[in-house]
């Protein structure tokens, strides 16, 4: 079951040890293209990192490195102590770990709101049924969607359908959250409900990895921003001067473009 320490408060009282360390990633793709390269990254423990770049930086791949979703060429990875390796019950801890919201939403489709949240919590953490209900109630109630329990996915607005994908990947108790343009398939009217989740966690103290084009909610959130570009990581900046004046080049040039 949980750990206490994923839920340890921010601070003196933390371990200290990053829930991500990621060094030297690398990754090509069978077809040739190299998505990442020499790529280094460590997020604190309630860090919330927001990770920029064009179209086919690698940013995406970089976050399906994190969770062991795609294979790395080289380098390293260590989420919360735990090495992605060989082992497969590294493998497995990892995927509960680490919590993933995609652009696409992937509820299954067969199954209502309260099923989907359900599933893996029962399965994976083995909880009972009771446990697993009221730990949906929770969740769903932090998202907004209490009154959609029963509902089935196409009965939802792409909004709340988002909304309840990130209860599901919370439904796991993760150490971290990786969203991946969590809001860049919505229309616009409900990008604003999303991000109000988003923001919610952040004040929460999730650890949060966010692939994002909002650059205001980023603004908001960030602790720390990370810009990538050919599959690399071109610069990190800590604070919000990073918008207006980062120190490379690339970076100021992919920030005109955007802001
Ligand atoms: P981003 O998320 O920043 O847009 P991606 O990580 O999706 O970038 O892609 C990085 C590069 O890797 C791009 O050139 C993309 O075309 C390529 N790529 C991504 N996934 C695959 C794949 N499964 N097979 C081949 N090439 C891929
Ligand atoms: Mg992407």
């Amino acid at each position: 079951m949980d750990s206490p320490a994923h839920h340890a408060p921010c601070g003196a009282s933390s371990t200290g040890a990053p829930i991500i360390e990621a060094h030297g990633l690398s990754k090509r793709f069978p077809n040739g293209v190299v998505a990442l390269e020499g790529v280094d990254l460590t997020i604190e423990r309630c860090e919330v990192v927001v990770v920029i770049g064009p179209s086919g930086s690698g940013k995406s791949t970089l976050l399906r490195c994190l969770n062991g979703l795609e294979d790395i060429d080289s380098g390293s990875v260590v989420i919360d102590r735990i090495p992605l390796d060989e082992n497969p019950q590294h493998r497995l801890q990892i995927r509960t770990e680490v919590g993933m919201v995609f652009q696409s939403f992937n509820l299954f489709p067969h199954l209502r709101v309260s099923e989907n949240i359900m599933l893996a919590p029962k399965r994976v953490r083995k909880m009972s049924q009771a446990q697993a209900r009221e730990l949906m109630e929770e969740l769903l109630q932090k998202v907004g969607m209490s009154d959609k329990m029963e509902a089935f996915p196409g009965q939802l607005s792409g909004g709340q359908q988002q909304r309840v994908a990130i209860a599901r990947a919370l439904a796991m108790r993760p150490a971290v959250m990786l969203f991946d343009e969590a809001t860049s398939a919505l229309d616009p009217e409900m990008i604003g409900e999303v991000l109000e989740v988003m923001k919610d966690l952040a004040r929460e103290g999730m650890t949060m990895v966010v692939v994002t084009h909002e650059m205001g909610f980023a603004r908001e959130v960030g602790d720390r921003f990370v810009f990538m570009e050919d599959g690399q990581v071109v610069e990190e900046g800590r604070n919000r001067e990073f918008f207006t004046q980062p120190a490379k080049e690339r970076t100021r040039l992919f920030l005109s473009k955007i802001l």
